[in-house]
């Protein structure tokens, strides 16, 4: 048994032996492949309203599977909201308003193989049809050269099956959504967990800034001595073909409800700086190895989880503004985020 199997084993045996979690739980498989004798699948598990119409939030995990921590921290959150909503009767009030998609496992073969890329090489993260309207890092920001390099973006107008898959769960759960957040489960370098909002593609500003600006203002109130760094992702940088971008914008069209897509990039050196013979290992560059470090990183972000899923249901606070205040949070947030452009 491999470890994904492992992990998918562990949430099967908690839905599958309680009839009420049972009857909660949609549990889908969005892809299933074949490679080398091995078989993939991808799944999502589904909780809360049917009512198309209701505010949803969709997480994703082990889009690069060498991340696997990012997986892992959605198994972890998946887990401890399959054991709350048996007794929590606020939690069961909440999610009969809001919809959750959890998606664990978005790149299967690259987490059981310990690759970023999926199994046609392919970063999954370069590979929409969103190209950078800025110059972007030199391989770094989606390359097409070759799947033998890095960042590889695949064939030019071919969306891998992986990412097929989460675009087309997305829309049939959130096309008709009144206010959606997604967040995409990633780590990589730097000594902070940064949580990311649009744009990959360029340094402009995306349409619900203003609305970010109000929930970055809620969130800090709230939780003042939060770890997060909120910024645009450009000002990490630039990338071809993000995934989010992709989505955010295909949204646009169909729906003029606040999106909100976030990556939330944990930031690995400091697991590298606690333990630096990790570094050696392709593994110990983008995950805690040692027992304690991944307890504290599934315990960290809680705080962000549960006030996602209070923002959601309180949509309607932060999220339906009217022209002036969109003009106001607008100018501020240009003051916050974009003074240095
Ligand atoms: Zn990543």
């Amino acid at each position: 048994m491999n470890t994904l199997t492992r992990h998918i084993q562990l949430l099967y045996q908690l839905i599958y032996n309680n009839s009420k979690l049972q009857s909660l739980v949609t549990v889908e498989t969005l892809l299933e492949f074949n490679q080398n004798q091995a078989q993939y699948k991808i799944e999502s598990f589904t909780l809360g309203s049917t009512n198309p119409t209701s505010p949803t939030f969709f997480i994703v995990g082990g889009i690069h599977g060498l991340e696997r921590i990012g997986a892992e921290l959605c198994c972890s959150l998946l887990n401890s909201i399959l054991n709350r909503v048996l007794w929590d009767k606020t939690l069961q009030h909440i999610l009969k308003n809001i919809r959750m998609i959890f998606i664990p496992f978005a790149n299967p073969y690259g987490f059981v193989n310990y690759s970023r890329c999926n199994k046609n090489g392919v970063d999954l993260m370069r590979n929409s049809p969103v190209d950078a309207e800025e110059k972007v890092p030199f391989l770094l920001g989606g390359q097409r050269y070759s799947s033998r390099l890095p960042w590889y973006r695949g064939q030019p107008g071919i969306i891998e099956d992986e990412n097929m898959a989460i675009i087309n769960k997305f829309f049939n759960s959130c096309s008709e959504s009144k206010c959606v957040i997604s967040l995409d489960l990633h780590s990589g370098f730097g000594f902070r967990d940064r949580l990311w909002f649009p744009y990959s593609k360029t340094k402009k500003p995306f349409e619900h800034l203003p609305e970010m600006h109000f929930f970055t203002q809620l969130f800090e109130s709230t939780h003042p001595y939060h770890v997060y760094c909120i910024e645009p992702q450009s000002y990490g940088y630039l990338l071809n073909g993000d995934l989010w971008d992709y989505i955010y914008l295909e949204f646009l069209r169909k729906n003029k409800n606040t999106y909100l897509p976030l990556t939330l990039e944990m930031g690995s050196w400091i697991w590298v700086k606690k333990n630096p013979l990790q570094i050696i290992s392709k593994h110990g560059m983008f995950n805690p190895i040692k027992d304690h470090r991944i307890k504290r990183t599934f315990r960290r972000h809680h705080i962000l989880f549960d006030f996602i899923i209070k923002s959601l249901y309180s949509f309607e606070s932060w999220s339906c503004l009217n022209e002036i205040e969109r003009q106001n949070h607008f100018h501020h947030s240009l003051d916050t985020w974009y003074g240095k452009n």
